[in-house]
């Protein structure tokens, strides 16, 4: 795919011709990366944040959302119901902080993890910015696997999303050092947010195939009635929901061998979303697993649904019709990565 291919179809709005591109994505799809669908349970460690996203529910200034916190032997029990399920993969996210109780927390929580699943499970971190030190201490711990969204790959549309101390370079360069550490590497971008044009979700695109990356979480842009960045827009949950579709489905086409999520996000959007998402290319889910009680506080905007067993099931019915399956006790590392060491 060229840059001009990826520009038709990001401004593609014909339900036929898209149905093709989705189709194109599938059978990409199955070549180079086979059929599964890969689980990792997501546990939301805590909401407590020191960032001011403009987009984000769960940013410093929301005054109107109770901050929580889980604890270890919560994080042990989570670990242990994944494992026992056989998602094969935990991600740990959570709201940024950099203090040394945080990361020695993290550092904890990721031993325990691998210490009550015989160091089967594989771990994901979503945990933002950290320095480099901090990256080192948790792989070594046991997480091989990071997940930092960018965001956008625009500097200015990123200036337009953030305050002015979150700085597009600090979260690059994280990606970077990231890479150096040798986590597989995932990131994504926050797609539909007001102010970006078709160029920049192009140009975001071919940020992942210029900087290699493993692993892609995205999702569409929802509001909140908290964010700045909400209010007083003129909002299509529709073109949203869309536009999420086809950046899973050109990514596939562009990049083959990665791990592609299907979000939340698009969940949100539409009560079919996730499978709509592994129809157009995505090939790993994220059941949230974090304990019931906090899950309506992780609240990084509105409607944030809440994925329970029997929809799973759906799920797996929805992907073995479409002669694929669900992988239970397969930890789905990205092909992508893998590769990548084969030849170093
Ligand atoms: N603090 C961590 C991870 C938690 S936020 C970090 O910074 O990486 C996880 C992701 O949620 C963010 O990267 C962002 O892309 C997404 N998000 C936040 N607010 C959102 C909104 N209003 N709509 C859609 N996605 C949002």
């Amino acid at each position: 795919m060229q840059k001009d291919e990826l520009t038709y179809w990001i401004q593609e709005k014909d339900p036929d011709k898209l149905a093709l591109l989705y189709e194109q994505a599938r059978v990409c799809k199955a070549q180079h990366v086979g059929n599964n669908v890969y689980l990792r349970g997501l546990i939301e460690l805590s909401n407590v944040c020191v960032k001011d996203c403009l987009y984000c529910g769960i940013r410093q200034s929301n005054k109107e959302v109770g901050r929580y916190s889980v604890t270890l032997d919560e994080i042990r029990e989570c670990a242990k119901i994944v494992y026992d399920k056989g998602f094969a993969s935990l991600v740990m996210q959570s709201g940024e902080r950099q203090d040394p109780q945080f990361v020695d927390f993290i550092e904890a929580a990721i031993r325990i993890v691998k210490q009550v699943s015989n160091n089967e499970l594989r771990i994901t971190l979503s945990l933002g910015e950290q320095s480099r030190e901090t990256f080192e201490r948790w792989n070594k711990a046991g997480a091989e696997r990071y997940l930092l969204r960018i965001e956008t790959s625009s500097p200015t549309l990123y200036a337009s999303l953030h305050p002015q101390d979150h700085r597009f370079e600090d979260r690059f360069d994280c990606l970077k050092m990231l890479r150096e550490v040798g986590y597989q590497v995932g990131t994504g971008f926050l797609i539909g947010v007001p102010g970006q044009t078709n160029e920049d979700l192009v140009n975001d695109l071919l940020f992942l195939q210029t900087h290699d990356i493993d692993m892609i979480g995205m999702g569409p842009f929802l509001l909140h009635p908290q964010a700045p960045l909400s209010q007083g827009i003129d909002y299509s949950a529709d073109d949203n929901f869309t536009l999420g579709l086809k950046m899973i489905a050109l990514t596939r086409l562009l990049l083959k061998d990665v791990n592609i999520a299907s979000t939340t996000a698009l969940h949100a959007l539409k009560p079919q979303g996730r499978e709509l998402g592994i129809s157009a290319g995505a090939n790993i889910i994220m059941p949230n697993v974090t304990p019931q009680n906090y899950r309506s506080d992780y609240a990084l905007y509105d409607n944030k649904p809440n994925l329970q067993e029997d929809s799973l099931r759906a799920l797996e019915s929805y992907v073995q019709a479409q002669g694929g399956q669900v992988a239970y006790g397969k930890v789905g590392d990205s092909a992508h990565y893998c590769r990548r060491h084969i030849n170093d």
